[in-house]
């Protein structure tokens, strides 16, 4: 990734890709406190634009509140700053990896004393789980891992520490042959995929995991709200593994992975083991929307 032309913002300023570095004590690559976001542009029918740039920017700066780093940019400044990105790489589609992080100013645990540094950089990335996933649907295991109970780390902010846990759910499903991980809560509820929230369609009811130890995903809020417009009830109700087993449709929501079907889980097909009409409509729906077709939805898209 690192080998590579094009430009990434850092600390205020467009730098050469391979230029964008940082020092082998860096804070945040010790002890794992570095907050995070990933964005898209799409290529919409009026051009380039970012989906949802003020949510993911507030998100960035909930994580940040959460572990009291101080961030050195306003809101408006990265708004700006992942705009800029996207144009001075060219790009006509993009995913967008802004990272706040504490620079390597000190060592020992405490950050008191170390900078927050800011990059963002933006490449090309297409469907997160597969292209054949997308219409087929992907193969999912239950995690031996548990998810972080709410007072291990903290679930409301998007950090990378956290994703050693999403690591190790996913290494295990994909070294079993399978796509991704569902990981369960600490009491074994379900929670959410690796890098993903979790639908289920029961009877013509849209379920999803309470949101307890799971990411509060921006996709899933896309999710509900198109759901809902579509006429189907969203319910938020407390999930085990063999709900899903049982399940007439899942899906995988996430701004990597957006609408990806859930074909089988642990073994056991899910409804008709391919992608189900409810979720054929949502994610439609869904890439309408991205892309710009739905000019009542319009307000979720901010051209670049
Ligand atoms: N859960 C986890 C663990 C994730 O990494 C992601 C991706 N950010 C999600 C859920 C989905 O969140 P979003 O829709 O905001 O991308």
């Amino acid at each position: 990734m690192s080998d590579r032309d094009g430009f990434i913002w850092q600390d205020g300023q467009l730098v050469p890709w391979r230029e964008a570095t940082t020092h082998v004590l860096t804070h945040s690559l010790h002890y794992g406190l570095a907050v995070f976001e990933g964005v898209r542009a799409y290529k919409t029918v009026n051009g380039t634009a970012i989906f949802k740039l003020k949510e993911h920017t507030d998100r960035l700066f909930n994580s940040a509140h959460i572990y009291r780093m101080p961030m050195p940019w306003d809101k408006q400044t990265l708004m700006e700053a992942q705009k800029e990105v996207v144009r001075a790489n060219k790009l006509e589609s993009a995913y967008i990896r802004p990272i706040a992080f504490y620079g390597s100013e000190k060592m020992g645990v405490s950050p008191k004393g170390a900078k927050t540094h800011v990059a963002i950089a933006a490449w090309p990335w297409g469907a997160y789980l597969g292209e054949e996933g997308m219409e087929k649907g992907i193969r999912v295991k239950t995690s031996s891992f548990a998810r972080h109970h709410v007072n291990v780390t903290m679930a409301r902010a998007k950090f990378a520490a956290t994703y050693a846990n999403s690591i190790l759910a996913n290494m295990e499903a994909t070294e079993h042959g399978y796509d991704e991980a569902l990981l369960l809560d600490v009491d074994g509820f379900v929670a959410e995929g690796a890098g993903e929230n979790l639908f289920i369609v029961k009877d013509g009811v849209i379920y999803e995991p309470e949101i307890a130890s799971a990411l509060i995903g921006i996709t899933r809020a896309t999710i509900i709200a198109l759901a809902e417009e579509l006429g189907y009830k969203v319910v938020s109700k407390r999930l085990t593994r063999d709900d899903v087993y049982i399940a007439d449709e899942a899906f995988f929501t996430g701004t990597a992975a957006e609408v990806t079907p859930i074909r089988e889980l642990d073994g056991r097909t899910v409804g008709e083991g391919h992608r189900g009409p409810i979720t054929t409509k949502i994610q439609s729906l869904f890439f309408d929307v991205v892309n710009g077709k739905v000019p009542a939805r319009a307000n979720w898209l901010t051209p670049v």
